[in-house]
């Protein structure tokens, strides 16, 4: 079990149904006794750091409380392997890709690797993202019902890259995609599942208004002045230097400060050269507050977002995007790109403002730092949308019903 948790409180499923009601909860809990005894095995690249971790950190213990057996393992790799698996990443987000021919090769070394150290004995193997997809391999001598959890946006990747893990895709029962526009034509079934996030969390529950004057005072951030923040790891997808730039017209309107928070993610090479970057740009700005976050940070990070007046989430692409779901679901303003699964959650002049340019995020700012009621009725129905679609609950619950699904069916 190479399950890592930040969290102090750990939530059962009863206390979910102050949220969410009881019937929510009868209900997972009715699915769930038809898969008793089953096993599920989970496999992503990273503990810490990024959506995928952050989701599986919860949905874990959950499926356990649940009594069905999940084990989540991580595939590990050396650096050559993360900056191909990286290199692919952005490829497969509409980028280039540069990297020499034998990337390939290792990219299926360290995959044949980790097929040799991990054990693929389960009822349901849930194989996230392009990293460990080649994992696939191990299905014949174990069989199970394999599903791929793709999280990003495939719908423009990059020919070469998509062509040469297409073939691995094809072989598993099904694939779950974010949202429907990400997803190829496979000869697979597709499944459409919204990522989540756990209301109960420390990330994400209520935080005593002491708490979170600590939190702005550990970090010399002023209470009394607007704060924008922008949480994220230090990716140049999620545009931090274009939040720099927004920020700094904004400024000479309003008397307002910036946050960028975010850590790196194991999984992440460049976060380091991004980082300095950004601080390059921020110069001599005290206003700019750039907090490079350990992993263990999910407090700080939710008495951010709580502290903000506005909530920024500038990505160039994205995947889901939980940044978002997390500012909506604490009732923030959110000024996000309207790329990847932003749109989904962000529903332009009704739960936030979509932008698409660097002026177009400095006017939706300035438009909301003018209209404080504005502001508010955008966060309260943001909330509610997260609330109706994308908390926790609803991915087991999902999860679930495709497990019954495939259960109906053979395994190969
Ligand atoms: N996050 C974090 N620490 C950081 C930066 C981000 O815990 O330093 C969390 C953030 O709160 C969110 C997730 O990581 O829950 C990022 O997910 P998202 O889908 O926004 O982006 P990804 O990193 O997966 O591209």
């Amino acid at each position: 079990m190479t399950q890592t948790t930040t969290d102090v409180h750990v939530s059962t499923l009863d206390d979910y149904a102050e949220v969410l009601g009881a019937a929510a909860i009868a209900e997972i809990r009715a699915l769930a006794k038809r898969l008793q005894g089953r096993t599920v095995l989970m496999v992503n690249s990273t503990p810490v750091g990024g959506g995928v971790a952050e989701m599986l950190n919860r949905a874990v213990p959950l499926m356990q409380e649940l009594e069905i057996g999940v084990r989540w393992d991580v595939i590990t790799g050396g650096d050559d392997f993360f900056a191909v698996t990286k290199a692919f990443h952005n490829a497969l987000h509409g980028g280039t890709f540069d990297l020499p021919e034998e990337s390939f090769a290792t990219f299926l070394a360290y995959n044949e690797q980790n097929r040799a150290r991990l054990h693929f004995d389960a009822d349901f193997t849930v194989i996230h993202d392009p990293q460990p997809v080649a994992l696939i391999e191990a299905r014949q001598n174990h069989g199970g019902h394999w599903i791929w959890r793709c999280h990003i946006d495939l719908s423009r990747p990059n020919r070469k890259v998509w062509e040469f893990l297409e073939p691995f895709v094809s072989r598993y029962d099904g694939a779950i995609f974010s949202s429907p526009e990400f997803s190829r034509q496979l000869p697979i079934p597709q499944y459409l599942f919204y990522p989540s996030i756990d209301p109960l969390a420390d990330k994400n529950r209520e935080l005593d208004p002491g708490v979170i004057t600590e939190v702005l005072q550990r970090f010399g951030i002023d209470a009394q002045r607007p704060i924008l923040t922008q949480i994220s790891r230090f990716d140049r997808l999620k545009d931090p230097l274009g939040v720099v730039r927004a920020y700094q017209i904004v400024k000479r309107y309003f008397d307002c400060q910036l946050v960028l928070a975010g850590g790196g993610a194991s999984d992440d090479p460049e976060g380091e050269a991004v980082l300095a970057e950004v601080r390059d740009a921020a110069g001599k700005d005290a206003d700019i507050h750039i907090l490079d976050l350990p992993p263990w940070s999910a407090t700080e990070i939710n008495a951010l977002q709580r502290a903000s007046t506005i909530i920024i989430q500038k990505s160039l692409r994205e995947g889901f995007g939980l940044t978002v779901t997390e500012g909506l679901w604490k009732k923030k303003p959110v000024v996000a790109s309207a790329v990847g699964g932003i749109p989904t959650q962000v529903i332009h002049k009704h739960t936030g403002l979509l932008v698409h340019s660097i002026e177009g995020t400095a006017y939706q700012i300035r438009f909301l730092l003018s209209n404080p009621a504005i502001a508010q009725r955008l966060g309260e129905q943001g909330h509610e949308h997260v609330r109706e679609h994308f908390l926790i609950t609803s991915s087991v619950r999902g999860a679930l019903t495709l497990f019954l699904h495939l259960s109906g069916k053979e395994s190969k």
